[in-house]
């Protein structure tokens, strides 16, 4: 598993280790605070205010995945797959599935290049309601 722990810049780096070991754990994304307060019990008192700048210096340097949720607050996720890939999230329960960006990628290229611009990076994150809480919705006595 060691092999998993990408691109660990030399500063911070006990941070750094105990903040991705505690992401691994999340099947889902998770909050800066679900890791603050996970990393409490499992490994060193590590202040929230460091929570937040390590799991920001993290996604600059793609070591962790960051969702900018609709409601403005910043979901942090250590991905299975260290390749450019995209996010199918339920609303309801939090389950990320890891999906290709298909037709965006080409898109996101010519579209910038029809505007000058020289790429940089893209972003686009997929909402909805995964099967199971489909299923949960439709057997749920209405209240
Ligand atoms: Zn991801
Ligand atoms: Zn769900
Ligand atoms: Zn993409």
């Amino acid at each position: 598993m060691q092999q998993k722990i990408p691109k660990l810049g030399a500063r911070n780096t006990r941070q750094r280790t105990a903040v991705i070991k505690v992401l691994r754990d999340f099947d889902n994304f998770a909050s800066a605070k679900d890791i603050y307060n996970a990393l409490q019990v499992k490994e060193a008192k590590v202040g929230l205010t460091t929570v937040y700048r390590t799991l920001q210096s993290l996604s600059e340097i793609d070591a962790v995945d960051a969702l900018h949720m609709p409601s403005g607050e910043t979901l942090y996720r250590h991905c299975d797959s260290l390749h450019h890939h995209h996010h199918l999230v339920c609303i309801r329960c939090g389950r990320t599935e890891e999906v290709d960006g298909g037709p965006i990628e080409e898109w996101a290229k010519s579209i910038s290049e029809q505007h000058g611009f020289e790429l940089t990076g893209h972003d686009a994150e997929i909402f909805g309601v995964c099967g199971s809480c489909q299923t949960k919705l439709k057997t749920a006595p209405k209240s």
